[in-house]
């Protein structure tokens, strides 16, 4: 059911759903700006808008995020932001690699940070990794996810159930992730 509510002047659609198995009210702000309310059946739609107000801050923080991130997306990033956060992309990466690879353990040659238009990430034969600039502006479950999926192609260089496998040790819902992923238009290979 779609809805809306005004907040701090902001107006907000969001879909209300109700289950009847959640105990709490839930909140999630996906990244493509939409927001999704999950209603308990036996509360009552009342207790929606006074849930919605006392988190105001933090779901106008997030909507406008995505929302910034989207229009960036459409206007393309200059080489001057690609300069300007390249190192602090590597940095990211990197320490995200070797949090990873703790428990993965695999070897890998070198990360380098690109600034390409159609690819979050890839990895070489030779074991070099490389990641789109950009998962330094993804929330962090999908930047992580991008880290992980990588990674994993050190072991096995294919989309084979194989590599899911090893994905699913970190992420097991890796296939929701990698739906919303989608909705971002780079491709992960
Ligand atoms: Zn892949």
């Amino acid at each position: 059911m779609q809805k809306s509510i005004n907040l701090d002047n902001n107006k907000i659609t969001y879909t209300l759903k109700q289950s009847r198995r959640t105990r709490r009210m839930r909140l999630a702000v996906y990244c493509d700006g939409s927001v999704v309310v999950t209603q308990p059946y036996h509360l009552g739609e009342s207790v929606v808008e006074k849930f919605l107000s006392d988190k105001s801050a933090w779901l106008l923080a997030k909507v406008t995020f995505f929302k910034q991130l989207q229009d960036r997306e459409i206007t393309h990033y200059s080489k001057a932001d690609y300069l300007k956060y390249k190192q602090s992309a590597y940095g990211l990466a990197s320490e995200r690699l070797a949090y990873y690879n703790r428990f993965y353990q695999f070897s890998f040659n070198r990360v380098n940070i690109r600034n390409q238009k159609t690819r979050w990430g890839s990895c070489s034969r030779k074991g070099n990794l490389n990641f789109n600039y950009k998962i330094l502006f993804l929330d962090h479950k999908t930047r992580d996810y991008i880290i992980v999926h990588e990674l994993c192609h050190l072991k096995e260089f294919n989309h084979s159930q194989r590599f899911w496998g090893l994905v699913e040790k970190i992420f097991p819902d890796w296939r929701v992730i990698k739906k919303e992923l989608r909705k971002n238009s780079l491709i992960l290979e």
